[in-house]
């Protein structure tokens, strides 16, 4: 990393200016990732066929292994398929058509919700790793909630507890430092065999590039999940998913199932979840599920930002089975490849198979451009400050009361 380059403050808002600013930001993301969902949900109704491009069909038909393409009808489907279609569906072009996860900007749109920085798949299953991070793009702290875990409600009293004690258990943790880099995944399951695959997302890791491996080892601790090892004649860092001294479960939330946000103090889970604080999922063919996961990869010094931190990766890695629907996956867990102990991913040792997808620099640099070469303000006015085209003062705040109140999907 490029010693002279440009630091930032982290501010902490101080006076009411800083905290209108604050909030108003934030709250600027929440009003565009709810605008940009419904914006999606409306182009996806609309239907306009991947083979013919005609909008508005009303018998659409969509690819049941990828979800990706639809059609007016079998007759546009089967003529995409040979010539186009074939290749795209089994080589992983697209991730599934959800709002909950927009590779792709929306109309009117400069960046996608979700830019795919990483991508990958082995034997019909796939992946896309996206960004889920913060309007300032700070990594995230220990002490700070994750999620929407109803654990977390207390969560600050519990920190406090024993005041001496808890500045050890901070310090020990180094829990006050931004160092979580927050992941969001989507992983589909295309076999042909129709098979399903259980995925343990509580076994997702981060792997460094040799060159980043003593950058990034700045930051870890001894309690961190993952280790240093030797891959490819350079020594590199595979980093788990974190765990604070607090909850002492992983950081980590299946956020969407098949299109189906899920919240489990609202709704009841969706059966493919089998372990919600393990993130384990059973996928059929053609279903997909969509983690938030967080990793220890900066130090709060040089890597403190989310791009910072991305450029210290070279690849992600999640295992799974593919599943007889009966064994139990605590007796499956053991066969699980990790980066750092099986690198030759996708073998053939047991049921346990590895999924790796490499990051791709070029598109972290190109997302986080203005940022990197303009600053702050720059990157929120291109990023966030857009929320629709015609949408007046009024509306915008009759939104943020609706999203305050939990109306819409965030
Ligand atoms: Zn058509
Ligand atoms: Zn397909």
């Amino acid at each position: 990393m490029n010693s002279s380059r440009l630091r930032y403050k982290h501010i902490t808002p101080s006076s009411p200016e800083d905290i209108m600013e604050a909030s108003m930001q934030s709250g600027m993301a929440n009003v565009r990732k709810y605008t940009n969902r419904q914006r999606a949900d409306q182009e996806f109704a609309l239907g306009k066929c991947t083979y013919c491009g005609k909008e508005g069909g009303t018998s659409v038909k969509i690819c049941s292994r990828c979800k990706a393409a639809k059609y007016c009808d079998q007759a546009c489907q089967l003529a995409d398929f040979k010539p186009r279609h074939k290749r795209e569906c089994a080589n992983f072009m697209n991730p599934p058509e959800t709002s909950a996860f927009l590779a792709k900007p929306v109309t009117n749109q400069p960046y996608a919700m979700q830019p795919v920085f990483a991508t990958g798949h082995v034997d019909s299953v796939g992946c896309w790793v996206s960004v889920e991070g913060q309007t300032d793009c700070d990594l995230d702290m220990l002490t700070s909630a994750f999620g929407e875990n109803p654990k977390h409600k207390d969560r600050k009293e519990r920190i406090a507890v024993g005041a001496d004690k808890g500045r050890g258990t901070i310090r020990r943790y180094k829990a006050a430092v931004r160092s979580h880099l927050g992941l969001r995944v989507l992983v589909q399951n295309r076999r042909k065999d129709n098979q399903p695959i259980l995925v343990f997302g509580s076994r997702m890791q981060v792997v460094s590039h040799g060159s980043m491996t003593v950058a990034m080892s700045r930051g870890s601790t001894i309690s961190d999940n993952g280790g240093a090892f030797v891959g490819g004649s350079a020594t590199r860092l595979a980093a788990g998913v974190a765990k604070d001294p607090w909850d002492k479960v992983p950081r980590l939330e299946i956020i969407n199932v098949n299109g189906q946000d899920v919240s489990p103090d609202k709704t009841p889970l969706p059966s493919n979840i089998k372990d919600a604080t393990d993130g384990i999922v059973a996928l059929k063919t053609g279903e997909y599920a969509i983690f938030n996961a967080q990793f220890r990869v900066g130090d709060g010094d040089t890597i403190a930002k989310d791009w910072e931190a991305l450029a210290c990766l070279e690849t992600f890695h999640i295992p799974y089975v593919i599943w007889d629907g009966a064994s139990a996956p605590s007796a499956l867990a053991s066969s699980l490849p990790l980066a750092d102990t099986n690198p030759t991913v996708g073998g053939a040792r047991g049921p346990g198979r590895g999924l790796t997808a490499r990051f791709d620099q070029a598109a972290v640099r190109a997302y986080y451009a203005d940022f990197i070469e303009r600053g702050e303000q720059a990157y929120i006015d291109s990023h966030y400050r857009d929320v629709g085209t015609g949408m007046g003062a009024e509306k915008l705040i009759q939104m943020m009361g609706e999203l305050m109140r939990g109306g819409g999907g965030a």
